[in-house]
């Protein structure tokens, strides 16, 4: 049926006259069945790609894109005047993923569907997902964030397990979501949920009782996991996960007349970050109960799973105590202590067992011994992996370590949230790099032509007004357009140091106080969340805020400086936010950041970046050279060895750097406490003088000059430009 039919048998009305909400569940309706009868991929291997996160953003437009009709859908909508980008305003995002890793998981779907690989992914239907953000009295709260409507892109159906805990059984049931490829097949996001879940379970903000796991299990991604209670619920979500995985990768094998003790043969099962890793023993399990002997169980599952590391951050790297698991999930520990009695009479070294002497399990060393690949997300970081981090596994299997750099989906990215200046592109260079991201490095061509610099610039103001009117509409923000705009937008944490760039904010406030004005106004845009229990994160965005609420109302210095924190960041943000930035800060400590890719995405949308030499940063820096990217700060190695050393002390650099002195100082300075509050105000200034565990201090002054330079820079508009044509050059970062 096309989108009229739909429509009139939906509301008996014409398109001219339905609603906007009217005309994107009938979008909904004709999506979704264009997307059933498409045929999955084929191939006698099945990627099963586990992760308890897929951020997948809204689906709209990207599904008609990636079926071919986006211009034809948009032109008859605006013939009847209707405007697609306000009924894609409709659709409610579903936020099932925290940041980096869950986007990076919804971009693989994405690439497997097109590339016509055959495989699915595999998850969890959390009905709140990630909490929404608010900001209160320049402070974070968190509510929930439903997306689960009457009907939306999800769809029921008839698989269905019982799912076994310590004490109890649950009823699961699947649910589906289509992910097209750009112009070919499709895969399946398989979303398992509770028959018994209840919405109602949840009370004031985001509480709810963390104990009933019936009605709670598939509530909330990653529930506050700041106590005991909150840590065990996890374990059953990621059970729950990884039990109907297995059953399903073996159904599915069966069903195919595949043959359990080739199971390698048939599938492969990535597993992303250690949230799925319990798939190892559930499928040893699950084979042993259809007959298969242990040693050869183990074998054949060994051969089957791949593990993703994610990061080094040690806190980040589960570890559950042994009790969690007998209470949880009882019929696995016999494996689990199997798998760690042949790992200890084989290893004589304490430090790879999967069980250490607190009597806690390692999930990430079970992959390690139990998988047959280990893979890092950016050179740099499986470099830190093999060589520090995880040095005494790579000492066993070299053979297992491979580096993957992360990628992002340019269909999204480009194609979706950049439409003008995906229109110059296809001008320059054809249509080819819609399906090969390669094909962008055909820019390069252009890279003198000042008519087609001209034009990037021009494109870059259109989406610069864009964004100032989006804001200024959704969030009440309002922006100067004609201001550099410098972005930094990620999850909330220490090591990616959003202290440092307000910081920074602070710096240029006491310059413009002192009469040294920037040659343009600045707009310096945050977006993060923080978790909820994340104390000195949230302090951070309290900064922030107090900030914003302070310059906005100083007339000396609001003209030349504004800082903008935006309201709960996500995917639909990132699209707007992302085409309109001038420069991204991407100043995680070196080391610390994996991979990043909201880098990535600001790349292909003609941003420079200003870093440090950490994650991908790295290899970008080694496609566009010293002149299309500011690298400042200190190297990997040197922060490694402050660590191994333990010689950084943040006080000195407050006692002999002025500037940090009078940056740090400010933090609790009564103009501060005015807008702020003292608790959280003093706690961050402590935290900075006494701490500063993500050395922002060192790196300071270098951060400083690196800023100037770049602003100056900006000031030749078709130098700049230049930098923005090569940084299309790199299509190898991209996923096809
Ligand atoms: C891309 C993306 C991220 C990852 O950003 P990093 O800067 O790489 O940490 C996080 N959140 C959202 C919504 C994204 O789109």
């Amino acid at each position: 049926m096309n989108l009229q039919e739909i429509v009139t048998k939906r509301t008996g009305k014409a398109i001219s006259q339905c609603s906007n909400e009217e005309l994107y569940f009938s979008l909904l309706e004709m999506t979704k069945g264009m997307a059933e009868e498409k045929v999955s991929n084929e191939g006698k291997r099945k990627l099963y790609y586990i992760s308890a996160e897929f951020l997948i953003g809204k689906l709209l437009s990207n599904n008609l894109i990636n079926l071919g009709i986006y211009e034809d859908v948009k032109k008859l909508l605006a013939d009847n005047g209707k405007s697609l980008a306000e009924i894609e305003e409709v659709e409610p995002e579903p936020s099932l993923g925290n940041g980096g890793l869950g986007r990076l998981a919804a971009c693989f779907l994405d690439s497997i569907a097109t590339l016509g690989l055959n495989g699915d992914g595999v998850g969890l239907n959390y009905h709140y997902g990630l909490f929404k953000q608010v900001f209160e009295n320049n402070l974070q709260h968190e509510t929930p964030n439903p997306w689960i409507e009457k009907e939306s892109w999800l769809t029921k159906t008839d698989r269905a397990y019982t799912i076994q805990f310590g004490g109890f059984n649950l009823q699961s049931r699947m649910y589906d979501i289509d992910v097209l490829g750009y112009n070919n097949r499709t895969t399946k996001l398989h979303l398992f949920d509770v028959e018994t879940v209840d919405e109602s379970l949840v009370g004031d903000g985001i509480d709810f009782d963390k104990e009933d796991i019936k009605k709670n299990l598939t509530l909330f991604l990653y529930p506050d996991d700041s106590d005991d209670k909150g840590r065990i619920l996890r374990v059953y979500q990621q059970y729950f996960m990884v039990s109907n995985a297995a059953r399903l990768i073996i159904d599915e094998t069966l069903a195919r007349g595949g043959d359990l003790h080739k199971l390698n043969e048939y599938a492969v099962v990535q597993i992303n970050d250690t949230h799925p890793s319990m798939v190892i023993p559930e499928l040893i399990r699950l084979l042993m109960e259809r007959g298969i002997l242990m040693d050869e169980a183990i074998d054949i599952v060994s051969k089957t799973c791949a593990y993703t590391n994610h990061t080094i951050l040690a806190e980040a790297l589960e570890k559950w105590p042994i009790h969690f698991l007998e209470k949880a999930v009882p019929q696995l520990m016999p494996i689990i202590y199997e798998l760690n009695s042949r790992v200890v009479k084989k290893f004589d070294d304490k430090s790879v067992a999967i069980i250490d002497d607190e009597r806690r399990v390692h999930m990430a060393h079970m992959d390690i011994h139990y998988g047959y690949s280990i893979n890092g997300v950016a050179y740099l970081h499986t470099e830190i992996l093999k060589n520090s981090e995880l040095n005494n596994f790579y000492k066993i299997y070299p053979e297992k370590f491979y580096n993957k750099t992360n990628g992002i989906t340019f269909r999204r990215w480009l194609l979706h949230c950049d439409p003008e200046l995906t229109a110059l592109f296809e001008s320059l260079i054809g249509d080819g790099f819609k399906k090969d991201a390669t094909e962008l490095e055909k820019l390069g061509a252009f890279v003198n032509d000042e008519t087609v610099l001209q034009k990037i610039l021009d494109v870059k103001n259109a989406k610069k007004a864009e964004l100032k009117d989006y804001l200024a509409k959704t969030q009440g923000i309002e922006l100067n357009e004609n201001s550099i705009y410098d972005i930094q937008i990620k999850r909330l944490h220490e090591y990616k140091r959003q202290q440092m760039n307000a910081l920074y904010v602070i710096h240029k406030y006491f310059e413009i106080k002192a009469g040294k004005k920037p040659a343009r106004p600045i707009t310096v845009i945050f977006g993060a969340k923080a978790a909820p229990a994340y104390v000195i994160a949230k302090d951070i965005i309290h900064l922030i805020l107090c900030l914003q609420e302070l310059i906005s109302k100083d007339p000396e210095v609001s003209p030349y400086l504004k800082v903008v924190m935006v309201e709960n960041y996500n995917v639909t943000l990132a699209e707007k936010l992302i085409p309109a930035a001038d420069i991204h800060e991407q100043i995680s400590l070196a080391s610390k950041e994996a991979s990043g890719t909201s880098n990535m995405k600001f790349m292909l949308n003609g941003a420079v970046a200003i870093g440090t030499m950490d994650g991908a940063n790295v290899e970008m820096h080694q496609f566009v050279g010293d002149d299309n990217i500011y690298i400042f700060g200190e190297t990997s190695e040197q922060v490694i060895e402050h660590y191994a050393k333990a010689d950084y002390v943040s006080r000195s650099y407050y006692d002999n750097d002025e500037n940090i002195r009078r940056a740090i100082d400010f933090i609790v300075s009564d103009e501060m406490m005015a807008v702020g509050c003292r608790e959280n105000l003093e706690r961050l200034y402590n935290e900075l003088l006494n701490k500063d565990w993500f050395m922002t201090l060192p790196d300071f002054e270098e951060y400083v000059a690196a800023k100037e330079r770049i602003f100056a820079d900006y000031e030749d508009r078709m130098a700049w430009a230049k930098k923005n044509a090569r940084k299309h050059e790199p299509g190898r970062l991209l996923l096809i």
